[in-house]
């Protein structure tokens, strides 16, 4: 549906009551796969694999090979389920869960259907007025990643229209958590951001369990949208939709917003709501139809015969329990207050997504106001420009190594937004680019001295003027000194330097 034919917003949340449902699968960052040894690329370290690199006969469904489950992800998932509030299953079970397609190379993937490791549980989110959301969870399970398609020719990079496709069996038998909430009611209006501030809790509480690297540029963790409208005052829930993979925060809050709209449109005119997938295409911010979806999907479910059920014994949920880190939302609130900002400025950081990165800054060595400064600032500038996600660019290291070399004087904010400009090009750490590029400040006297007194040379009129008394007028040769380095003068210094060579 094109933008113009649109329900206004406001509109239609006169109208209809809108209801949403997130789905979002989490890739587990352990070092090997869900069922067999292979390298996990869920994890850093086999980030860049070359395709089919990473995969074992298990991962391709050749015969004879057995299935064996990954303890450590069987924990993650069990501290995951923790800390979503959920009641953690005395025995869960696999199942099978059969369809074909061509990423899939065992044809069914290994799933949890009627027997979840972790269900009911709640999680808090923070809106951006400071108001406090409960989201009600109805499960979390889990399962296998499928492998990936590149579909080659074409306009779209979709199946339809391209002429070859390639599959990379890497991230098949990755380990998943799929968490999938409860419908969502009462958000009204901001249907839209509770979504985005859900997605964004559940990334920094990942992240702060250590279980993914939660990174959604590369997929570490999907959300699907789930969502409908009704007309006020009906009981019966509307028809939903589920936009599929939605891969940035930004993004989940479009979408829905676009969905309310469009079913809005086509309600009122009259029309039904198709219950299908859909997708979302972040160029035009429209979605579009994938596959009709019915609420019995025939995928033949059946119990996994390979694999025992998981029994995990209280001792070691009990132990994952006393390991949680704190809820987000408590975690949010020490930090705001440790860290000194105003309500305004963590909650543009927040909203930014940035909590995590400035954290780590911060754990390395950096004051926060700097720490917030470099994220929120010139970081997020480049990653806007660059289409990206700020934590994609650089590393929270780097980021507090720039800022060391700023307040130890190495570095004006000019040549450090240089530097920075070095780090996330790939030519290395800060001090690495500093070196590389010969971006330090010049603190050498002797070579300051030497600049200082060519501009008094080329300008007689102020040193008179600074010998009169006149100390503002050492800004001109300032300035020159700062012209004739490049910049790479620290500019305090240079100011020390011209009043003492003109005798003040
Ligand atoms: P599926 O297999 O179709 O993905 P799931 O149970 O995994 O189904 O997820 C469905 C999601 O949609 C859940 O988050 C659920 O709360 C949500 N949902 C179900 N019905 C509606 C509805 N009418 N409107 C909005 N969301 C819904
Ligand atoms: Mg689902």
């Amino acid at each position: 549906m094109a933008k113009a034919d649109l329900m206004d917003y406001d509109k239609a949340l006169e109208l209809y009551e809108v209801v949403i449902g997130l789905e979002i699968h989490v890739e587990l960052s352990t070092k090997t796969k869900m069922f067999s040894d292979a390298p996990n690329p869920a994890n850093e370290a086999n980030h860049d694999a070359a395709p089919n690199t990473l995969i074992t006969p298990v991962d391709l469904g050749l015969p004879g090979s057995l299935p064996v489950v990954n303890q450590t992800a069987v924990e993650y998932a069990i501290s995951l389920g923790l800390a979503l509030g959920c009641e953690i299953a005395a025995k869960s079970t696999f199942s099978r869960k059969n369809y074909f397609y061509p990423d899939l190379a065992k044809n069914y993937q290994i799933s949890q259907y009627d027997e979840p490791i972790a269900f009911e549980g709640s999680v808090e989110i923070e809106l951006a007025d400071g108001s406090l959301v409960q989201i009600p969870i109805e499960r979390a399970h889990m399962e296998e990643d499928a492998g990936k398609l590149t579909h080659l020719g074409g306009a779209t990079g979709r199946i339809q229209g391209a002429d070859a496709s390639l599959v990379d069996y890497n991230r098949a038998g990755v380990p998943l958590v799929e968490i999938v909430t409860k419908p969502i009611m009462g958000t009204e209006g901001s249907a839209p951001e509770v979504a985005k501030a859900y997605v964004a809790t559940i990334r920094d509480m990942v992240r702060s369990l250590g279980i993914s690297e939660a990174r959604m540029e590369r997929g570490n963790l999907r959300c699907d949208a789930n969502v409908s409208i009704r007309p006020r005052g009906q009981e019966k829930l509307g028809t939903r939709t589920e936009t599929k993979n939605v891969n940035s925060l930004r993004s989940v809050e479009r979408a829905v917003r676009h969905e309310i709209q469009r079913q809005a449109a086509i309600l009122s005119a009259g029309g039904s709501i198709t219950q299908e997938t859909r997708h979302w295409h972040e160029d035009t911010g429209t979605t579009s139809p994938g596959r009709p979806k019915s609420d019995a999907d025939d995928y033949r479910y059946f119990p996994e015969p390979d694999l025992l059920p998981i029994e995990p014994p209280a001792s070691l949920v009990d132990r994952l329990r006393a390991k949680l880190p704190e809820a987000p939302a408590i975690h949010r609130r020490r930090l705001r207050e440790a860290w000194g900002f105003t309500a305004l400025e963590f909650q543009d950081v927040v909203n930014a997504g940035l909590l995590v990165e400035i954290e780590d800054t911060v754990a390395a060595g950096a004051a926060p106001a700097q720490a917030r400064k470099w994220w929120t600032g010139e970081i997020a500038r480049l990653a806007n420009a660059a289409g990206a996600e700020s934590g994609g660019l650089i590393s929270p290291l780097h980021v507090s190594e720039l800022i060391a070399l700023v307040e130890s004087g190495k570095l004006t904010d000019r040549l450090a937004r240089q530097v920075l400009e070095g780090v996330i090009a790939g030519e290395g750490r800060p001090s690495e680019v500093v070196a590389a590029r010969g971006l330090a400040v010049v603190s050498d006297d002797g070579a300051l001295l030497a600049a200082i007194d060519e501009a008094l040379a080329a300008q007689p009129d102020v040193l008179e003027k600074l010998r009169d008394g006149k100390v503002q007028a050492a800004g001109a040769i300032i300035g020159a000194v700062m012209k004739a380095m490049g910049g790479s003068a620290d500019a305090a210094r240079v100011r020390e330097l011209v009043l003492e060579r003109a005798n003040v």
